[in-house]
């Protein structure tokens, strides 16, 4: 067999049947979940100003080394960038509509990141989430993170660990970084040049690190709950109150930097321990109080998450959970008198909610019960000569033992709706 010409793009992938109902199922859950919690989907664009990408802060790789933009053929051309997250086009969203806050919006769609692929992680890849903007009530991050637990749980997942920090306010991070910096500073001659360069850039990210010759000193680095303001640790303990009373289990991990800039206060993370620790990050979120009003809207505090499926399906295959479903097609039709009964009976059944398929190309009964058999079809209604005449089909029992019957075609719906259940 020749070659393919072309693959789909490095970190791109097909994600072809089955799989794909497995994925539409999912997606269907978490819309469920969102829905009942009082989200509303919000549907963005694909592409947007990378301007507004570059609010989420210019030192995080996100920002300068993953980005996929390009300039449009206007005149003159605007510098546009396909969406890495959906956070900012959230935020610009806002700033350009001006809903009434609170806004709870819901979203899900593929992001792009120019990364460097392997296993559960792609250049593009599909965010579930969700954004309440215009409260900083910490029930409403209680809500938030609560949504993103039942989702899982509702997926059948077990095993996975809510890891919950706060990384402060506008008053009390300066502090907090200028302690940071000065830590990391005087020990820089031992951190890896990695962490050297980003100490430059952003010291809170060093705690990022998961390399050896920084774990040292990463873990003797001052901590940010031990810098919070009154009003933060407030604002922090209800969050954690509000957990406990709903029975969500959490870690609380104070080296929780998260990668984007924009996070105040509450932060967290869904990691799912049945993945190896590299892709184990299968959500995360926060608060992030500055980026509307950075977009050019008024000051306006949000708090969310976004949740990754491609990994998500990973854990799931992992803990042995959430199967592929169901196919849709319950009766593969088999017409040996040359097809056109077929399309009369698909037709029929269709109409009726009942997901039927065939065979094209006039083939063999045997060639026609082969593909009827690898549909996954738990009925096949056989349309020869003897049925056509006595307008009925033959139902044979594809997966069952109740073997074949004729059925009257004024029956068939009734008939396989009954033994469907
Ligand atoms: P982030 O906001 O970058 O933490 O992304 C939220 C979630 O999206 C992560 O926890 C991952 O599950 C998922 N994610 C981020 N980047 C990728 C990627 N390149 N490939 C697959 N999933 C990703």
């Amino acid at each position: 067999m020749a070659e393919p010409t072309f693959r789909a793009p490095k970190g791109t992938r097909d994600i072809l049947p089955p799989e794909s109902g497995r994925r539409r199922a999912a997606l269907h859950a978490f819309s469920e979940q969102a829905e009942l919690a009082g989200f509303g989907e919000i549907m963005s664009p694909m592409f947007e100003d990378l301007g507004v990408f570059k609010r989420l802060g210019e030192s995080t790789d996100v920002v300068t080394k993953e980005m996929f933009d390009f300039f449009d053929k206007g005149d003159p051309p605007q510098h546009l960038a396909l969406r890495p997250e959906l956070t900012a086009s959230v935020c610009r969203g806002f700033a350009e509509h001006r809903p009434t806050p609170p806004w709870k919006v819901w979203y899900e769609g593929p992001q792009f990141r120019y990364e460097q692929p392997q296993a559960g992680r792609y250049r593009q890849f599909h965010q579930l989430g969700v954004e309440t903007l215009g409260t900083d009530d910490p029930q409403a991050d209680v809500d938030v993170i609560a949504l993103g637990w039942n989702f899982f749980a509702s997926l059948g997942l077990r095993q996975v660990t809510l890891l919950l920090n706060s990384l402060g306010d506008p008053t009390c991070r300066p502090e907090y970084l200028e302690a940071l910096r000065g830590h990391l500073t005087d020990n820089a001659s031992s951190l890896s040049s990695q962490s050297k360069v980003t100490l430059e850039r952003n010291p809170l990210r060093v705690l990022d690190s998961k390399r050896n010759e920084d774990a040292e000193i990463i873990a003797a680095a001052p901590l940010m709950v031990d810098y919070l303001t009154d009003e933060s640790r407030d604002h922090f303990d209800a969050v954690r109150a509000g957990l406990e009373q709903l029975g969500i289990a959490y870690e609380l991990s104070p080296r929780l930097v998260r990668g984007l800039d924009y996070y105040t206060r509450t932060t967290f993370e869904f990691a799912a321990d049945a993945l190896a620790t590299a892709q184990n990050a299968v959500g995360g979120g926060g608060r992030y109080d500055g980026l509307v009003e950075d977009l050019g809207g008024p000051a306006t505090p949000g708090i969310g998450f976004a949740l990754g499926l491609d990994r998500i399906l990973l854990a799931c295959d992992a803990e042995a959970v959430f199967p592929i479903p169901e196919p849709v097609t319950k009766v593969f039709v088999v017409d040996v008198t040359g097809g056109s009964h077929a399309l009369d009976v698909c037709n029929t059944l269709r109409a009726a909610g009942i997901g039927a398929d065939r065979s094209y190309g006039g083939r063999s009964m045997k060639a026609q019960m082969k593909v009827a058999d690898r549909s996954g079809a738990p009925f096949a209604a056989i349309i020869g000569e003897d049925e056509v005449a006595g307008g009925e089909v033959t139902l044979r029992d594809l997966r069952g033992d109740t073997g074949q019957h004729r059925v009257a075609l004024d029956n068939l719906v009734a008939t396989i709706s009954r033994l469907l259940g």
